[in-house]
């Protein structure tokens, strides 16, 4: 007798997802890593790399200004803000290295963050020169909202770093709460929305929202975004003045880049829209579900977050004795199943283990997290 398999919703979204790519070599359930594009964003990315060939480079771009020009109005929609709010950059941390170094903020600047922090982001924190705190939190790692408001309420830092959901671990942190108590306590709030943007509702109330294009968004590499509210944008300072006529934010976009990369980026949000970023979310939560379901306890493994959380990222505590880096290596040479193993260096101020982190996205199905199950 089989068990009914897990309850998804959506199937029509994730057949739509399925049918749009390129087959998979194998089982895609790595996309808090990298999703897999859709077949018309690697024609379109292409299509303008031609173009740049037969154009010439500068033409090739004149040529697709409005349509960046949508994207950065699509983007900064899904974060709550304006065409003008929003550049392109290369990746999500070259977006806060592009904010920091033009922020400015004096050595010694006081910066709170989770103690989950994603251990690349407190380096670049540190390395311009601010004094990284730790934003109370729970058990699990995610912000207290009381604690938060009691250091709000005290002595305030000049402002507040929080990662939306961790790369090592698939919890929602209440970013629309944190912003709320921030902006009374007139403390700007930067989210990294790295692993939200695409999964969970990023239209929170930040001040700062970067993030990077090939995750949940499923665009190209090597592409990020950077959107920044008029308040904080006035108080940067660009190395160079953007061109006469151009938004003074533009001046952190940088001129040289993969052009190509910005287009297809901008077509999978067009995606992503026309699919429902509501109806995506809910797929992606129930994904989550099942996939804590269909894995917690097989083989030992045991998985970190709690069932209902409404994410598509899971992570799972190894048994005694199994090595997680190998395990994803069997996983993937011997099933054909892509995971992603993570070490505690990446988030030391959480992390007591390595884990393995398992990532569906639209198109994946209860018999791959079944197959995973099972060799495992
Ligand atoms: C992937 C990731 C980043 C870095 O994104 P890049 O585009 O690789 O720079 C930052 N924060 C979190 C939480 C991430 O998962």
């Amino acid at each position: 007798m089989t068990a009914p398999g897990p309850a998804l919703v959506h199937e029509d979204l994730g057949a739509a997802w399925r049918a749009a790519r390129p087959r998979p070599a194998g089982r895609h359930l790595d996309s808090a890593a990298c999703s897999r594009q859709s077949s018309r964003v690697l024609e379109a990315v292409a299509h303008h790399a031609r173009n740049e060939a037969e154009l010439g480079g500068y033409v090739a771009e004149a040529t697709v200004g409005e349509l960046l020009q949508q994207g950065r109005s699509v983007l900064g929609g899904l974060v709550g803000m304006a065409a003008a709010d929003v550049v392109f950059v290369e990746s999500a941390q070259a977006a806060l290295n592009a904010l920091l170094a033009a922020w400015r903020l004096p050595a010694g600047s006081r910066v709170a963050c989770l103690p989950g922090e994603y251990a690349p982001n407190a380096a670049h924190l540190q390395a311009a020169g601010l004094a990284v705190e730790r934003l109370p939190v729970d058990g699990l790692g995610r912000a207290d909202l009381d604690g938060v408001a009691r250091l709000l309420a005290g002595d305030p830092p000049s402002l507040v770093h929080l990662t939306h959901v961790a790369s090592h671990r698939g919890v929602v942190q209440p970013a629309g709460a944190v912003a709320q108590l921030c902006r009374a306590a007139g403390v700007p709030l930067v989210l990294d929305a790295a692993q939200s943007l695409g999964h969970v509702d990023t239209d929170v109330g930040a001040d700062v929202v970067y993030s990077t294009s090939r995750k949940w968004l499923a665009g190209p590499r090597g592409v990020g975004v950077l959107c920044v509210r008029p308040s904080v944008a006035a108080a940067l300072t660009p190395l160079l003045a953007p061109p006469d006529g151009v938004p003074p934010l533009r001046a952190l976009e940088s001129g040289e880049a993969h052009v190509a990369g910005r287009v297809g980026l901008v077509l999978a949000v067009g995606e992503h829209l026309a699919a429902g970023p509501e109806p995506v979310r809910e797929r992606l939560a129930a994904l989550g579900r099942a996939t804590r379901e269909v894995l917690d306890g097989a083989g030992g493994w045991r998985v970190v977050e709690p069932r209902e959380e409404p994410t598509a990222t899971t992570t799972l505590r190894p048994p005694d004795g199994a090595d997680v880096v190998a395990t994803r290596a069997r996983l993937l040479g011997e099933h054909g199943v892509v995971t992603t193993a993570i070490g505690p260096q990446r988030a030391p101020g959480e992390m007591t283990g390595p884990v393995l982190r398992v990532s569906p996205h639209l198109d994946a199905t209860a018999d791959d997290l079944e197959a995973l199950a099972a060799a495992l």
